[in-house]
C-alpha cells in the first residue's frame, strides 16, 4: 500500500436501505484519480490496535467535484462501519488509494456477465453508471443478490437503466443465506453454459462469491477468467 494518506472530510452520510449507508468524502489535501471497480482505503481510530484499516469500493465513477462515494452495510458488532454509521458531516477520516485491479476489461466484445450480493454490488455499479454515462453500456448482465427485499441495493435504479438500455439486463435475486442463490446458479448456467462466452466479475463476500466462481469452472471457464472481488 504504497499510495499517500490524506485527509478527508464527511460531506454527507444517507441511508440507502435500512441496513445500508452512503457515504460521500471530499479528499483535502489531492484529487483521488480512480477506475471504476477500484477501493479506498480508510484508516479508522477504534479496535485494539488502531487505526483499523477497512477497505470500501467506490460507488460513483470520477466527478469533477472530486467527491468520494463509498457505501457500506452495517456488520452487526462491527467495528469498522459501526464507527462510520456516526460519523457526522464535517468530521475527518485518513484515506488512501486508490487500490485493486477489479476493473472492467480494456477492450470487451464479449458479454459482461455481473454478479454481486448486497455490498458487493457497489463496485459494479459503479462500472456500470460510468459505462452508462460514457454511452459505451455494451451487453451487460448485472445478477444482484440481497439478504431481504427491503436491503436490494440501488433496486430502482438498476430497473430503471434496463428499461432504457436494451443491452442491460438485471436479473434482481433475494435470499438470506449468502451461499443460497439457486435462481443465480441456473441463470449463470443459461448465460455462460454450452460454451457461451461471457466475461464473469463477482463481488461479495467469500461465502457468496467463491462456490460462484467453482460454477464458472465446472462450466469450463479458467480460473483467471473468473474475477473476483472478495470483502472479508
Ligand atoms: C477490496 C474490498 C472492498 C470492500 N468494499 C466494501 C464496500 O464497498 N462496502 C462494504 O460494506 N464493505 C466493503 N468491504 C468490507 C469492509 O472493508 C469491511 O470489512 C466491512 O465494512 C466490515 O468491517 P467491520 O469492521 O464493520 O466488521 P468486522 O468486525 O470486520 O466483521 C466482519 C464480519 O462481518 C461479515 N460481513 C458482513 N458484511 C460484510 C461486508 N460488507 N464486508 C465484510 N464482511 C462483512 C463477514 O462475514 C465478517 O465475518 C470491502 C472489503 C474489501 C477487501
Amino acid at each position: 500500500m504504497a499510495e499517500p494518506t490524506q485527509l478527508a472530510e464527511v460531506v454527507s452520510l444517507t441511508a440507502l436501505t435500512p441496513h445500508t449507508t452512503e457515504l460521500v468524502l471530499r479528499p483535502i489535501e489531492f484529487p483521488l484519480a480512480f477506475q471504476p471497480g477500484q477501493w479506498i482505503s480508510l484508516q479508522l481510530p477504534v479496535g485494539d490496535h488502531p487505526p483499523l484499516n477497512r477497505a470500501y469500493s467506490l460507488a460513483e465513477p470520477p466527478s469533477p467535484h472530486g467527491h468520494l462515494t463509498l457505501v457500506f452495510d452495517h456488520v452487526p458488532g462491527g467495528k469498522g462501519s459501526g464507527y462510520l454509521s456516526s460519523r457526522k458531516p464535517g468530521d475527518r477520516i485518513p484515506l488512501s488509494g486508490p487500490y485493486g485491479h477489479f476493473i472492467l476489461p480494456e477492450t470487451e466484445a464479449q458479454h459482461l456477465l455481473l454478479i454481486g450480493r448486497y455490498s458487493g454490488l457497489v463496485p459494479l455499479r459503479c462500472m456500470v453508471r460510468a459505462l452508462a454515462g460514457h454511452n459505451t453500456l455494451r451487453k451487460t448482465t448485472l445478477i444482484a443478490h440481497a439478504p431481504t427485499t427491503s436491503e436490494q441495493l440501488y433496486h430502482e435504479e438498476f430497473t430503471a437503466l434496463a428499461a432504457r438500455h436494451s443491452h442491460f439486463h438485471y436479473l434482481p435475486f433475494v435470499s438470506e443465506a449468502p451461499e443460497g442463490h439457486a435462481g443465480t446458479v441456473e441463470a449463470i448456467k443459461q448465460l455462460a453454459g454450452n460454451g457461451r462466452r461471457v466475461t464473469p466479475m463477482i463481488a461479495g463476500i467469500k461465502a457468496f462469491a467463491r462456490p460462484l466462481r467453482s460454477l464458472f469452472m465446472e462450466l469450463g471457464f479458467d480460473r483467471r477468467e473468473v474475477k473476483l472481488e472478495t470483502y472479508d
